[in-house]
């Protein structure tokens, strides 16, 4: 009899606790069950992970009542869960947190009940002659005739009248109410035209015939569809989840946050209407719990989101996509660290489905994997109606310098393409991953920094606010009126963010149209989404933004991309700087040319040799690789090795030394030979939010080699609970 149940309970003890399964609920309680059980003195929430015939302890509780009325977690998802933890070094519980939205977990969550109104049967109520209807009464039955059904409240507002009215008619015995379950709709205020498969090009249908063959064979289970920008992979995901529809299946979509754009969800709503559910972090908490009921439901049988939408639970999965593969933000900064493209390709084994991971500028690591034979790979070289990619040219900030003086924030190519534009009633796209008026503020006479007291960075000026502020913690500061240290005050501002570039676009064109996008001007909901629909308008001549413009935006009207200063993220202390900054040229030149006129790009730098720039000017991925993927082999880095990032961080820095000098010192007799051990040293943040931060980094080719040690060796040193210990496998940012 295996009526003794393993239960994960919601508090992070990587523990499963056994309880007696008592008779009468054992037809009900199944793996991965969500469960009330008595803990300590208390009563708490788990999930059944296991069952088994007998306990090693005595004395056990029983599970008090199932939580739901069928596991909220398949099978399936228990054991990604188990690889999740495993994998990165997590418990259970966080991965198992991962895996269910807050809203689903928490107990008691339900569809909101809305009054439903609907016509009264015939011959029910009064007959119409006998008591006049008012002219919005009429206009209420009506609509609703025409409707069949309708909720209260959307009858009101459309029959312009108010519920009374309508209670009158139910008064009356004209029409009847009830209450109903409504699933709330991000999009109900949206209309969606619907789409018909497009005719494909050449190299979409080899595109989509591979993945199809992908699908119905799993040889190979994964592919790589490297697309340059506007090739048009969207239509090529469109038409394989049509072909697992066609099977019966479903199907998951994972776009960047960023570019989880209206428009993005826009088109697999037009293509296949209801049935796709939307997933990210803008939803409300009812809406996140509607939309992954209709999933569990089977309502809605196509997931698109943000990274947490990989865990959606659609039955009977054909395919996943992973829109741009090669994101950054695909991997999770809390624990579990996870790297949603890793962990699809793992739910897409587990799940026996293929998964289709598409990029203009792949991950080296997933390139790798093509190479060795681990996934297909697939490309289309062209864009779409034979456009043509965007001609770029690099503008030498240094040289621009020299002759005129001083650095300027447009260079003079750069004024001259944008007024062309500005004439020709064409669209710019200004470029600027920084976000404020200077980044610093120094004294000249002493070198005094304006610096956050908490963090090791300084900060920025935002002029607008006329305040200094810290990007990472976000305090706020008023600007000295003079140098705190010398009292000198003539303080000079330096470095470029976009608040400054909007200021000096404005003062060079004044009657252009400019708007600014970044984290400031779109701290409200809708900001964002009336910022790319007066842009799309063409209400906007010169759109000024961080990275937010950089993903996924599809405007024909914009045939000028200027990158104001690419060696910013060139100059970041990471080994992938160099993949990052070609990523990102790729992408952002993505922004142009995409209507019918051709479209340039004008990359401003100090490094106009650097060879990631110039491979990015040639748009030559191939040779980017090939020379990347060389320094990669020989200094040990991915996708040659996996890395682990331990950060630890506490108030007192000798205490955060310590701790990571035990632990590396901890380790360096613990792994193998095959491990490349570095570290302890200060993080290149070394302060945050007033903690002291350091890092011991470790590389090897298997993972495990690594994570094992690391959990015997934490497990044995006892660090103290002041300091938190990090652990990131396959670390992405390790600042
Ligand atoms: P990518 O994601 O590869 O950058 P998109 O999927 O955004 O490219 O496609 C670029 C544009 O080309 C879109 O406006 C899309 O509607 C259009 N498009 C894609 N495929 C076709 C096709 N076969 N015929 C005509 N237009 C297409
Ligand atoms: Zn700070």
């Amino acid at each position: 009899m295996m009526n003794i149940a393993k239960v994960v309970v919601g508090i992070a003890l990587d523990r499963e606790f056994d309880y007696i399964v008592p008779g009468p609920l054992q037809a009900c309680i199944r793996l991965g069950s969500c469960v009330r059980v008595p803990f300590g003195p208390r009563e708490t929430q788990g999930y059944v992970v296991g069952f088994s015939d007998r306990s090693e302890r005595s004395g056990l509780k029983s599970i008090l009542a199932p939580v739901g009325d069928r596991p909220l977690l398949s099978e399936n998802m228990l054991r990604l869960a188990r690889w999740i933890a495993d994998y990165y070094a997590a418990t259970i519980e966080q991965a198992i947190r991962s895996l269910l939205p807050c809203a689903v977990r928490r107990h008691g969550a339900r569809f909101r009940e809305q009054v439903s109104v609907a016509p009264a049967p015939p011959g029910a109520g009064n007959p119409p002659g006998n008591g006049k209807l008012t002219p919005k009464q009429a206009k209420v039955l009506d609509l609703l005739r025409a409707r069949g059904e309708a909720f209260l409240n959307d009858l009101a507002r459309e029959a312009g009248c108010t519920p009374a009215v309508i209670g009158a008619l139910a008064k009356r015995g004209l029409v009847t109410m009830a209450r109903k379950g409504r699933a709330r709709d991000p999009f109900a205020s949206r209309a969606y035209l619907p789409t018909q498969p497009l005719a494909l090009t050449p190299e979409q249908a080899a595109a989509l015939d591979i993945a199809r063959r992908a699908m119905d064979t799993l040889q190979p289970p994964v592919m790589l569809l490297h697309g340059v920008t506007g090739s048009g992979k969207t239509e090529v995901y469109l038409q394989a989840i049509r072909h697992a529809l066609d099977k019966g299946k479903g199907a998951i979509v994972l776009v960047p946050e960023i570019a989880l754009t209206p428009q993005t969800v826009e088109r697999f709503r037009g293509r296949f209407g209801d049935t796709v559910a939307v997933l990210h972090s803008h939803l409300s908490d009812g809406e996140r719990h509607d939309e992954w009921y209709r999933i569990f439901e089977g309502r809605a049988r196509i997931a698109i989101g943000a990274r947490s939408a990989l865990f959606a639970p659609v039955e009977s999965l054909g395919l996943i996509v992973v829109d741009e593969e090669h994101e950054p933000s695909y991997k999770q900064a809390e624990a579990p660290r996870y790297n949603a493209r890793d962990v699809a390709v793992m739910r897409g084994r587990i799940e026996g489905c293929a998964v289709l991971l598409g990029s203009a500028s792949p991950a080296l690591e997933s390139f790798q994997n093509t190479m060795n034979g681990k996934y297909g790979l697939v490309s289309m070289n062209a864009r779409v109606d034979n456009r043509k990619m965007p001609v770029m040219r690099i503008v030498d900030q240094g040289a621009e310098a020299a002759k005129t003086g001083k650095p300027s924030v447009l260079s003079q190519d750069l004024v001259a393409a944008m007024r062309e534009r500005l004439e020709n009633s064409e669209q710019t796209i200004l470029f600027l991953n920084r976000r404020g008026f200077a980044t610093s503020l120094t004294c000249p006479k002493c070198g005094f920094v304006a610096g956050c007291g908490q963090c090791s960075i300084s900060l920025t000026y935002h002029k607008q606010a006329d305040e200094l502020r810290c990007h990472i913690c976000g305090a706020v500061a008023r600007p000295p009126a003079a140098c705190p240290k010398c009292s000198d005050p003539a303080f000079k501002y330096s470095g470029v963010g976009t608040e400054r570039v909007e200021r000096v676009v404005r003062s060079v064109f004044p009657k252009a149209r400019v708007q600014r996008m970044d984290l400031d001007t779109t701290r409200r909901k809708e900001a964002y989404e009336q910022i790319l629909g007066d842009f799309r308008a063409r209400r906007i001549d010169i759109l000024i933004g961080t990275q937010m413009i950089a993903k996924g935006l599809d405007f024909p009207g914009v045939t000028l991309v200027g990158v104001i200063h690419a060696d910013l993220s060139l100059n970041q202390p990471d080994f992938r700087a160099s993949e990052r900054t070609f990523q990102l040229l790729v992408q952002v030149a993505g922004r142009a040319g995409r209507g019918d006129v051709p479209g340039e790009v004008i990359v401003q730098t100090f490094s106009p040799t650097n060879a990631a720039i110039q491979m990015a000017r040639r748009l030559d991925f191939r040779g980017f690789i090939d020379q990347e993927v060389e320094f990669r082999r020989e200094l040990f880095y991915p996708p040659f090795s996996h890395i682990v990032c331990v950060t630890l961080e506490g108030r007192l820095p000798e205490a955060v030394a310590e701790a990571a000098s035990g632990l590396a010192g901890r380790l360096k007799s613990a792994l193998g030979p095959e491990v490349v051990l570095s570290g302890p040293m200060p993080a290149p943040l070394s302060r945050v939010k007033g903690k002291s931060r350091q890092q011991v980094l470790m590389r090897a080719k298997a993972t495990s080699a690594m994570t094992a040690p690391l959990k015997a060796a934490l497990g044995e040193l006892k660090i103290p609970r002041a300091i938190s210990v990090i652990v990131d496998v396959d670390a992405i940012s390790m600042m």
